[in-house]
């Protein structure tokens, strides 16, 4: 009697006959008690599948602030708290545990997360245990099943349709406007119940968290990078001059972060953060295609290399051909 059933389980899963609903994955900063921009534009992503939207918000104590910002997002129709020590960290055996629990429970037919260094953490656990291969960085949604991904770098656009019936999507959030924060009234209730939480395979030790009254590299509205071309870590200190007065984040290529001018975190590209600021400043960056494909879809950017065939020209709204050394102090002047 078992078998049958649950063969026709599968054939209605397989070929969509159950409601399509959607699960976003929150990300959010614990210590700040704050939701994430990046959650809000994921949230932007689901509404677009045009299914009802239910937000898993996984954390230790003091969860429920970040809850009931989610609660508020217009478009959100109901938020889905898991609140335990073992989520505090964000540790990725853990938290695919609350994941796997929440779908089991709902049966959901989109899970979407931001694209992000920590969901590159958890998805691909959560795809494996749940036997579903996720679609990553996804830019733009057709419809249910197809969405459009960058490849190669962003050399090549690709239009993916998938057949498989849960749908997993990681978001690139700088395609999708952000959500508004408020406006919105959904149903907060407790998330179902993970057997053992605490998953085993890791722990948390210590953090070590870069402090910055500037904004943050993936969110700010003006973004300054600097390349090889400034040479030693102290030329640095002409871009963060030049942020101050912009109020706004300083970048770097690879090249700098490998030859120790700039933290690792602050890395721009395919292998860094992606952005997509209002004003981009490249400054003495060459433009390799890998530094591109993280900072290309900027609303202005502007481009300083002493060398006039430089790529990075050929993405610039704005370019000036000059000596950095001389350029950005007279620029910083002038602000
Ligand atoms: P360079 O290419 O050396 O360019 C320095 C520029 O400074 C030159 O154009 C030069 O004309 C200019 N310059 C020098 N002096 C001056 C001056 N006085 N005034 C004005 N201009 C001056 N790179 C990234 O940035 N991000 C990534 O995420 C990334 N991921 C990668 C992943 C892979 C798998 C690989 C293979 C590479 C990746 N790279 C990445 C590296 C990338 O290919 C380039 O090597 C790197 O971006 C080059 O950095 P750059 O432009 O600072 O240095």
């Amino acid at each position: 009697m078992a078998q049958p059933r649950r063969f026709v389980g599968v054939l209605m899963s397989r070929f969509g006959t159950r409601d399509a609903s959607t699960l976003v994955v929150a990300e959010h900063s614990e210590s700040k008690g704050t939701l994430s921009p990046s959650t809000l534009c994921t949230i932007t992503a689901a509404g677009q599948l045009q299914n009802p939207v239910t937000v898993l918000v996984a954390g230790g104590k003091g969860i429920n602030a970040v809850a009931q910002q989610a609660a508020q997002v217009p478009g959100v129709s109901k938020v889905l708290v898991a609140e335990h020590a073992a989520y505090e960290k964000g540790i990725a055996e853990n938290l695919s545990q609350a994941v796997v629990a929440t779908h089991k429970a709902g049966d959901y037919s989109h899970i979407l997360a931001p694209s992000s260094m920590h969901s590159k953490n958890y998805v691909p656990r959560v795809a494996a245990l749940l036997d579903s291969q996720p679609i990553t960085d996804v830019i733009a949604i057709k419809d249910q099943a197809t969405f459009v991904r960058p490849m190669y770098a962003g050399n090549a656009i690709a239009t993916v349709t998938t057949s498989e019936p849960l749908k997993i999507l990681t978001v690139r959030t700088t395609a999708f406007e952000k959500a508004p924060s408020t406006g919105g009234s959904a149903a907060t209730e407790v998330a179902p119940a993970v057997a053992k939480p605490e998953a085993g395979l890791s722990a948390f030790l210590s953090e070590s968290v870069s402090q910055s009254a500037r904004p943050e590299l993936s969110s700010a509205r003006v973004v300054i990078s600097g390349g090889r071309g400034l040479k030693t870590k102290e030329h640095f200190q002409m871009l963060e001059a030049l942020a101050d007065k912009l109020k706004g984040a300083v970048g770097a290529s690879r090249a700098a972060v490998d030859e120790f001018h700039m933290p690792n975190e602050l890395q721009v590209g395919q292998t860094g953060k992606v952005v997509a600021p209002d004003l981009y400043l490249a400054v003495g960056i060459s433009g390799a295609i890998q530094h591109l494909s993280g900072m290309k879809d900027s609303k202005v950017i502007v481009a300083i290399n002493k060398d006039k065939e430089a790529p990075i020209f050929q993405v610039a709204d704005y370019g000036l051909v000059a000596d950095l050394f001389k350029a950005v102090p007279e620029l910083t002047d002038k602000v």
